[in-house]
Formats: C-alpha cells, sequence, structure tokens
C-alpha cells in the first residue's frame, strides 16, 4: 500500500497568506500531479488548525516579535505570525489542490498550550494525532511526503514517519515541497537523510 502525505498545503503558507512561504503556491500542480498519478492507494492531507489564542503565536506573548525565540510550555519556541486560525480562509487548503481525491484530513496545532510541527505528534512529543496508527491499519508500507514548510512541519511529520512506522519506506519528494530559509531547507534534508530517508523529485515518481 503505498501513501503521500501533503503537509500543510494551505492558503496560510502561500503567497499571500499570513505565514508564507516563498513559492509555496508553486507546489499546488506538482502535488495535483501526485494526486492523480495513480501510483498512491492513499492520499492523506494535514492541516495547521490552531485556536486564535494558540500559544505559537507572537501576539500571545508580551513583548516579544514574530521570527523570535520565545518559550512556550517550557520549551524554546518560534514566535510565528498569527495563522491558519480554525475557520479562516487563511487555514484552508490552497484553493486550486485537489482535495477531492483526499482520504483523510489529519488536523494539528489544536491544543493553544504547545506546538505541532509533525502530523504526528506535538511538539513535546506527548500527544499523538493517531495518524501513526492510522497508516499502520491500513497497511502502508511506502510513504511519500511533501508540502508546506520543509524546514519545519514536512521535516518533522518525514522524521516521525520514520520513528513510527518501521518498516515502511520514506521519502521526501523535494520539488513538491518549499522551506522558509536555504539554511533551514539544507539542514533538513541532511538531517531527513541521516535518518534513512530517500530524497526524491515529482518526476522519480511519475517516470
Ligand atoms: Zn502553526
Amino acid at each position: 500500500m503505498k501513501a503521500l502525505l501533503l503537509v500543510d498545503i494551505q492558503n496560510g503558507f502561500c503567497p499571500g497568506g499570513n505565514l508564507a512561504v516563498e513559492g509555496g503556491h508553486e507546489i499546488v500542480p506538482i502535488a495535483n500531479a501526485l494526486i492523480a498519478s495513480g501510483r498512491y492507494d492513499l492520499v492523506v492531507a494535514s492541516q495547521d488548525w490552531h485556536p486564535a489564542n494558540h500559544g505559537s503565536f507572537a501576539s500571545q506573548h508580551e513583548g516579544k516579535n514574530v521570527f523570535e525565540l520565545g518559550e512556550l510550555g517550557g520549551q524554546p519556541q518560534m514566535m510565528w505570525p498569527d495563522h491558519c486560525v480554525q475557520g479562516t480562509a487563511d487555514a484552508e487548503f490552497h484553493p486550486d489542490l485537489d482535495n477531492a481525491k483526499i482520504d483523510l484530513v489529519q488536523r494539528k496545532g489544536e491544543n493553544p498550550l504547545v506546538d505541532s510541527y509533525s502530523a504526528f505528534r506535538d511538539n513535546a512529543g506527548d500527544a499523538l494525532t493517531g495518524l501513526d496508527g492510522y497508516l499502520r491499519d491500513k497497511r502502508v508500507t511506502e510513504l511519500d511526503v511533501c508540502g508546506l514548510a520543509t524546514d519545519y512541519c514536512v521535516r518533522f511529520s518525514v522524521e516521525d514517519a520514520v520513528e513510527f512506522l518501521p518498516g515502511v519506506k520514506v521519502r521526501f519528494v523535494e520539488d513538491a515541497s518549499r522551506g522558509i530559509t536555504a539554511e533551514g531547507i539544507a539542514q533538513a534534508i541532511a538531517s531527513m537523510r541521516a535518518k534513512g530517508v530517500d530524497v526524491i523529485n515529482s518526476a522519480d515518481i511519475m517516470r
């Protein structure tokens, strides 16, 4: 069973969104081509889904600016602009994403007291979303992951997939992903590779 995990392809992470990733929208046609390729038995999409008072927002910390390091739940926390607030357009999937073929939407980041980069668990590592059990129940043997942003939610989702799904071949689809900084992307790719993840492009899948 082959599965595709689309991480956070939401308006908030595309140009015009509250936490826009440069070129974020460029991955939408690639993601659609992967979905339409017929190579996947299962398509899962994660969705950052924050309450308006989420603790990862700089606006919730007096004197803190966006993109500066703060603290949340006793852990270092990047202070983000308000983004992907539940029920707002910012939290919706990109309008061009072919979401009719998505089998499961995995929401995350609903607890205001902890951030959740990974589609599998929160950043404190305590609360699992249940996605690992879902993929295990479906007997997934191969998982390709892409989306936004490479240096945060994609990386942590990929690395958790490796940890939670032993025996499953996990691949990162680089051209179907965009990251926030060049340095962060390079670090993420090196870290994923070190954990045994294959880094591929969509052409490798659709050839
Ligand atoms: Zn978020």
